[in-house]
């Protein structure tokens, strides 16, 4: 099979053939149904279907991914690699080709029907910087290194790319005011991480292994975890985020897959000496030796007076996802199943925010504005130490490496309008 697609734009694109990440697009008017990315297009797999497995058509043909992803790893290579020869032997062209649809014609969608949405807190560059601004002489709670943070997040309020983020009301105390009043957020903020989608699932009372975490995630996406920090303030202690995040979250909508990201897995980086090991259930050699995702970040933002001027979005942040977290997707997975709860097909899994530990890559603007202390200046003149209306952040995740073609994760937009009037 060539290693290239009769489809010119997918060559140095991040939907390169080498990638074929599953989503849920429309068109107007037309029904949702699973589609793959392949350079500026989504090829309609329901419409190809006699070009593949009989079997698979059924699960192919939902307007979610859950059955299909729920089939585990196997099904998905099977899948990636018919669609990798449909889209380069020169053989399938005259069938396949009128089934693509420009993604600039479509509309992508959450991919699943997500039963449960949990938030991780692995990015441990971004736990210290933000623990500084509280305890700034012991930044990192004692747990930290040895059990993997997060929290029970809300799936229905989950969104793809380029739903508007509409700011929300909340109560929040003034630093200065004896009380707190409810009103819109002043201090809204974004956080850059990545999504896991979880393929096949576990039994009730039934953890995953850590070396089987693998065979239960079907791929991964950009997600922005919208947070005000306001509202996060007041009400965090003693249960943890609730209204301060579960406004909104974006993904970016498509799933890529470990097959496509294996070319880009790198060791976990080494724990910092006078670190704990991590307990047995959380340690598996071959996720030491490849867990970490070689996966480059970038978060950006354009006001609207800067669009107005035409000018460019100005680059909040850039790093990698390697570096950035102390936990990997596979401890993930065998810790928020290690009670024996079940995870399920669709159930969607964040990071957490991943900052590198200088300061070109912060996930957010808590970081990067050093608490709202030290606001960024904008080439329109502007400065912003939170997002103010009309802001508009732009998540990209890309991966690229020697001898390894480039493929990337996509784009995660999310414009933010004024709160509702109340
Ligand atoms: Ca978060």
């Amino acid at each position: 099979m060539s290693d290239a697609s009769w489809v010119h734009s997918a060559q140095g694109s991040d939907f390169s053939l080498q990638n074929l990440p599953l989503g849920i697009f429309s068109e107007a008017k037309g029904r949702r149904r699973p589609g793959v990315a392949i350079g500026d297009y989504v090829l309609d797999l329901a419409a190809i279907a006699d070009l593949l497995d009989e079997d698979w058509r059924g699960d192919l043909s939902q307007p979610v991914l859950n059955a299909w992803l729920a089939r585990g790893p196997s099904a998905q290579s099977e899948l990636r690699t018919r669609v990798a020869e449909l889209l380069s032997d020169g053989r399938y062209r005259d069938d396949v080709e009128p089934q693509l649809i420009g993604q600039s014609e479509v509309r992508l969608h959450v991919p699943c029907l997500i039963g449960d949405y949990s938030d991780f807190y692995v990015g441990i560059h971004h736990a210290t910087n933000v623990g500084r601004q509280f305890r700034p002489d012991n930044p990192l709670l004692p747990n930290y290194k040895y059990v993997p943070i997060g929290y029970h997040g809300r799936a229905s309020s989950v969104r793809a790319s380029g739903e508007p983020v509409i700011r929300p009301f909340g109560q929040r105390r003034a630093p200065t005011a004896d009380g707190p009043e409810y009103g819109p957020s002043g201090r809204l903020d974004y956080e850059l991480e990545l999504g896991i989608w979880v393929g096949r699932g576990n039994d009730l009372g039934s953890p995953i292994p850590i070396g089987e975490a693998g065979d239960h995630i079907a791929g991964y996406c950009l997600l922005n975890d919208w947070s005000a920090r306001d509202l996060q303030a007041w009400e965090y202690q003693p249960l943890g985020p609730f209204l301060a995040k579960n406004f909104l979250t974006s993904v970016s909508p498509w799933i890529v897959s470990p097959d496509a990201l294996a070319p880009f897995r790198k060791p976990m980086p080494a724990r910092p000496s006078g670190d704990p090991q991590p307990l047995a259930y959380l340690d598996d050699p071959d996720d030491r030796a490849a867990g970490a995702l070689g996966i480059e970040l970038e978060a950006s933002l354009s006001t609207a007076q800067m669009r107005e001027a035409k000018l460019p979005p100005h680059l909040l942040s850039r790093g990698s996802a390697d570096a950035a977290m102390y936990w990997s997707a596979a401890q993930i997975i065998a810790h928020h199943s290690s009670n024996g709860c079940n995870l399920q097909p669709g159930d969607l899994i964040g990071t957490g925010t991943l900052s590198t530990d200088d300061s070109h890559g912060l996930g957010s603007l808590l970081e990067i504005s050093r608490g709202g202390s030290q606001p960024i200046e904008l080439a329109s003149g502007e400065t912003r130490s939170f997002l103010e209306d009309g802001d508009e952040v732009t998540l990209r995740a890309w991966c690229e490496g020697e001898g390894a073609v480039r493929i990337g994760l996509g784009e995660c937009v999310g414009r933010v309008v004024s709160a509702a009037v109340l």
